[in-house]
């Protein structure tokens, strides 16, 4: 640790899963289940239908369905608005960068470091992989661009910086890769789960009459 810490507050319950198995797993359940995957399928044309809705894929195939989930993360609200002339919230893209340090420095770290949260978010740990690396970040910057995926060298000095007050002789030159990702913050200020508005007034006044 580095030597500014006094104490620290155990956080046991904290886990680290490994994302794309987590994927993978889902998605072979849902086969299992009777889904089928279709991949490079962009949704780019949505129709409300009196069955259900059409929906258009790479401006090509359509199909026909009775109920559509709305899961599309950072391009969230962009779908709702093919059919929703009100959408409840707005994404505003924000920005992480990431160091990752090769497997060799597995052990370096034992359990993820956390600062003190901001009001930014949890700000730059570390924290040991699944398989031995270790990841260093995020940052936390809203950018215009959903796209902007390009780590910037502020970002990168600024992950080295805040994390050389949780840990001391920081390995970066075992870095192999550094990478940034967008999070999908939403203007509503908790999680959404809920059906379409227009249709949930019309199932409103439907049980009112
Ligand atoms: C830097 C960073 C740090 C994070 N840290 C943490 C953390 O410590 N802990 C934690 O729990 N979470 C963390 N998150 C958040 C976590 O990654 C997300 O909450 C999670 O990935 C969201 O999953 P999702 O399935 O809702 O959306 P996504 O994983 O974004 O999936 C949405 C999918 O929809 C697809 N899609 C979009 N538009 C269309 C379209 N028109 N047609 C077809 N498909 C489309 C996309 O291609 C994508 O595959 C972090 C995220 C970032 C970027």
């Amino acid at each position: 640790l580095a030597d500014g810490i006094l104490m620290g507050l155990s956080l046991p319950q904290t886990k680290v899963t490994y994302p794309w198995e987590v994927a993978f797993a889902a998605m072979d359940n849902a086969i299992m289940n009777g889904a089928k995957l279709m991949l490079n399928a962009k949704l780019t044309e949505l129709v409300k239908t009196d069955e259900g809705f059409e929906v258009t894929i790479n401006h090509k195939k359509k199909l026909k369905t009775k109920a559509i989930i709305n899961a599309a993360g950072a391009f969230a609200d962009q779908i709702a608005r093919l059919i929703e002339s009100q959408v409840e919230y707005e994404i505003t893209p924000r920005r992480g960068e990431y160091f990752v340090l090769d497997k060799k420095v597995k052990g370096f770290v034992q359990h993820v470091l956390y600062p003190i949260p901001s009001k930014k978010g949890k700000g730059v740990l570390i924290v040991p992989q699944v398989h031995g690396n270790i990841l260093v970040g995020p940052t936390s910057e809203f950018v215009k661009e959903i796209e902007t995926l390009k780590t910037t060298r502020h970002g990168l000095d600024s992950i080295k910086r805040d994390a050389q007050l949780l840990a001391k002789n920081i390995p970066f030159d075992q870095t192999i890769r550094t990478f940034a990702g967008i999070r999908a913050t939403s203007t509503y200020k908790d999680f959404y789960i809920t059906s379409i508005l227009k249709l949930r007034k019309k199932l409103l006044s439907t049980l009112l009459v």
